[in-house]
């Protein structure tokens, strides 16, 4: 099974590479909960030493799901569809979904989604937890 590459971890940064998006079929990620394999899924978080987020890259084939509805206790989610089309459910509305579409699902919500098309949906994960957030933009940098 594919692993994450780290190229780099030091104190203050990370560098690592999850290859090409067309090879995401190479990862698996054993889901621990519900004891099943999610074909093309990639977790970044852990391998790059995130301390606030948690990031993912899934590939979803033509007509592949996610199976199950899900919610979270703390972290909500954003997911940026990167390449092709499909469907979010979220709370039981269906919302369509193409590349450029950013979704932001609250703890609270229950989703799920699929690749209802004909050919590769691509979307990345972001978690963070929810209610944390102190500064938009670039208000939290400084020179
Ligand atoms: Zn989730």
């Amino acid at each position: 099974m594919k692993e994450v590459e780290v190229l780099k971890s030091v104190e203050n940064y990370s560098v690592g590479n999850i290859g090409k998006f067309d090879d995401l079929g190479q990862y698996e990620y054993y889901h621990p909960l519900g004891k099943f394999n999610i074909p093309g899924k990639v977790f970044v978080g852990e391998a790059l030493d995130m301390t606030s987020i948690e990031m993912s890259v899934q590939l979803l084939k033509a007509g592949a799901e996610i199976p199950f509805d899900h919610k979270h206790k703390s972290n909500e989610e954003i997911y940026v569809v990167i390449k092709g089309n499909g469907e979010f459910i979220v709370d039981d509305e269906r919302i369509p979904v193409k590349e450029g579409s950013v979704i932001r699902i609250g703890t609270k919500a229950k989703r799920r989604w699929r690749n209802n098309s004909d050919s590769d949906l691509i979307v990345m994960v972001i978690q963070g937890k929810e209610g944390s957030l102190v500064n938009y933009n670039v208000s939290d940098g400084y020179m």
